[in-house]
């Protein structure tokens, strides 16, 4: 049995990504590697976890909740070993989906994966080439437009990413330029580009 710490879990919609306005169960697990100056989930990682939930506890919540999904999200999920609570989310036949900065090996082995993994990468953090690789999706995080240069290195390891979604920062929607050069990358390079956004926080929602 493994104890995870536990920042909070809830039940809600997906915000972000492919999965947008599906609804979902998240476990935000405590603790993470990265530290982002502008992280928006700072009781992840500050302080002390709220409980700690064994993946039983976890999977039996999941499940009880009418969500079509977990989501299992930080912090840095990937500090924590994945396998057990991946093994009981299959076992109460919850599709389980990562959200992840990529800078740790995401632990997967035989029937213990998971259905969707959604990478968001961290200029200053780099993610690994393993992580990419592994991404359904990613997600970039943009306050500043000079940032996309730099993102784009990040792409070609992302052999396997169903989209690209480039969101503003919170804290620039309502930025004429930032929102503008965000539509005006995604038309230029076409593919697997979306113009993102938290989409929860327009629905107050956690
Ligand atoms: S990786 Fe995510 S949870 Fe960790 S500090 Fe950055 S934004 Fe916050």
């Amino acid at each position: 049995m493994a104890l995870y710490p536990i920042a909070e879990t809830f039940f809600s919609i997906q915000g972000e990504g492919c999965h947008a306005g599906r609804r979902a169960y998240f476990a935000r697990l405590f603790g993470c590697n990265v530290k982002c100056r502008w992280c928006d989930s700072r009781t992840a990682w500050e302080g002390l976890p709220d409980r700690r939930m064994s993946e039983s506890e976890i999977a039996a919540e999941a499940a009880a909740s009418l969500a079509e999904f977990a989501v299992i999200t930080g912090g840095e999920p990937c500090m924590h070993d994945m396998r057990p609570l991946l093994s009981a989310l299959s076992s109460v036949n919850v599709a389980a989906h990562l959200e992840t900065s990529g800078t740790l090996r995401i632990d997967e082995s035989g029937d213990s994966r998971f259905d969707w993994v959604a990478v968001s990468p961290k200029l200053f953090a780099p993610p690994l080439e393993s992580s990419l690789a592994r991404a359904d999706e990613l997600k970039f995080i943009v306050s500043d437009l000079r940032e996309l240069g730099e993102y784009e290195n990040f792409y070609p390891a992302a052999l396997n990413a169903k989209s690209v979604w480039i969101h503003p920062v919170w804290s620039g929607i309502s930025d004429p330029d930032l929102l503008e050069g965000i539509c005006e990358f995604v038309k230029s390079k076409g593919g697997k580009y979306r113009a993102g956004w938290q989409m929860h926080k327009c629905y107050f929602a956690r």
